[in-house]
């Protein structure tokens, strides 16, 4: 400042002098002028040095704030200046700057979100197939540390899969920049069916490329595709054995069957064929409609005992053919239950039935009620209701597997029996719709529990 004040005060001061000199100017006047001179030029350089400074705090707060990515403080600076508007052209874009910093910020976010709540795996990897990105989902698939750093790492040594890896590396190295999909089967780091697809995507200039991998998880789907399978195959077998027999049998008899015998037995085979058909439509149409929540229930309240003895009166018949001898055990007592009454009746008729058909000539069946047993941290109160027998039992392996559709100890038997392979799936569905539980216990020679839990006050 003392230099500005110097700058401006001494020309003039020098032109003073030299008229006081040369007698233009009395000295009085000269030194009065120099004088008044002196104060009004200090007075000009400080009112431009307090403004320079405030120039230059505004611009000091303007450099602050888009280092800390916030709004600047909107000082109007005084524009009548070129240093003035060149300030406002500062701050307007410091403005936008700042806008278009929070406007990428929540993009950032919403995308982190995004990828976060994706059910699908994403990696993406540079040009060499090193990562710049992978998502939560990701880090579980390939059993990854949940918050370690991966910037930089190759994708293909984080995915152990030797197919994956594979897929991973002939992706980054093919050069003609095409999406490509397929589908692995991977066992590392846990048996799993992966959709994967490999796009590759522009990243920064144009000439840089990378790569997104999206990993879809498709073991459920495959697993349905396979039960499907599996269903299909087995019911063709159903279907076929009976259809044969009944084509085999009419046609010889179109033929002509001298002895008469014969002939009544042939038709005797075509009726016991015709009748099995017909009960594996019934079998199928149940399962069908119980799995496609078609079932309605018609809830009423009924005694436990009274659904034993209904299906133990209509089996009562079957099991004197059979030479197995049908018991009740149930205290008339028990608190009622709510349940449809012909799908209980369904459940215990194909209950008793299955003790009837694996119970040898002798044998018995008891049918027992009782209270559940509850203090295991259950609140509500059950009603067991238990169909034993002392038949030839199921071996400890088969018993997870007798609810499938289909699954038989041993097929040809229970096909001789008149068994559709349906039986334990439709009870265990109607069960479960009774917000219920069955269990099976068994052992090979000593017979069969099946335990059906239902609530007391079911829904
Ligand atoms: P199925 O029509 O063959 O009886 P289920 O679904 O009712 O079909 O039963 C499946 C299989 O479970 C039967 O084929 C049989 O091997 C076995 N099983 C069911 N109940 C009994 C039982 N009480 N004793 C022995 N085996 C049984």
């Amino acid at each position: 400042m003392a230099a500005a004040m110097a700058a401006g005060f001494l020309p003039p001061a020098l032109a003073l002098a030299v008229m006081m000199a040369t007698g233009v100017l009395s000295p009085e006047w000269g030194f009065i002028a120099i004088i008044a001179g002196a104060l009004a030029g200090g007075l000009s350089a400080t009112a431009i040095a307090n403004s320079i400074n405030g120039r230059a705090e505004r611009i000091e707060a303007l450099s602050a704030a888009l280092r800390a990515h916030r709004q600047p403080l909107h000082v109007i600076p005084d524009d009548s200046d070129a240093m003035g508007r060149a300030e406002r052209s500062l701050l307007q874009s410091t403005d936008a700057v700042i806008a278009e910093i929070g406007a990428l910020t929540e993009q950032r976010d919403e995308l982190e979100a995004i990828l976060r709540s994706m059910t699908e795996a994403v990696v993406v990897t540079g040009a060499r197939g090193e990562v710049v990105l992978l998502n939560g989902q990701a880090r579980k698939t390939f059993a990854l540390s949940a918050d370690a750093n991966y910037q930089g790492r190759d994708f293909v040594e984080l995915c152990r899969d030797p197919r994956l890896q594979e897929f991973v590396a002939s992706s980054t190295a093919s050069a003609n920049g095409e999406i490509t999909a397929v589908e692995v089967r991977i066992q590392n780091p846990s048996p799993r069916y992966l959709a994967v697809s490999a796009a590759p995507v522009k990243r920064g200039s144009a000439s840089e490329i990378a790569w997104l991998f999206v990993f879809h998880d498709i073991t459920q789907l495959k697993t349905y595709e396979t039960m499907r399978a599996d269903f299909i195959a087995n019911l063709t077998h159903e279907i076929r054995t009976p259809l044969s027999a009944l084509y085999g049998y009419a046609e010889t008899l179109q033929q002509g069957v001298e002895d008469p015998e014969t002939a009544k037995r042939f038709l005797g085979i075509i009726e016991k064929q015709a009748k099995r058909l017909a009960r594996l439509v019934d079998d199928l149409l149940s399962l069908s409609n119980l799995e496609r929540g078609l079932a309605q229930l018609k809830l009423e309240e009924i005694a436990p005992r009274s659904i034993l003895e209904d299906a133990a009166e209509l089996m009562r018949e079957q099991a004197e053919r059979g030479g197995v001898h049908l018991e009740i055990d149930s205290p008339a007592d028990l608190p009622p239950i709510r349940v449809d009454r012909d799908k209980m009746h369904q459940v215990f008729l194909n209950l008793i039935d299955n003790a009837i058909k694996y119970t040898p000539r002798g044998g018995r069946i008891r049918l027992h009620a009782r209270l559940g047993n509850h203090s295991g941290g259950s609140p509500a109160p059950t009603i067991e209701m238990i169909v034993a027998d002392n038949g030839e039992g199921i071996p400890a392996s088969d018993i997870p597997r007798l609810t499938e559709r289909f699954y038989r100890v041993d097929r040809a038997r229970s096909r001789e029996l008149g068994g559709t392979g349906l039986g334990l799936a439709i009870v265990k569905h109607i069960v479960q719709l009774h917000h219920g539980a069955m269990g099976i216990e068994s052992r090979v020679g000593e017979g069969t529990t099946v335990t059906v839990s239902l609530p007391v006050t079911a829904a």
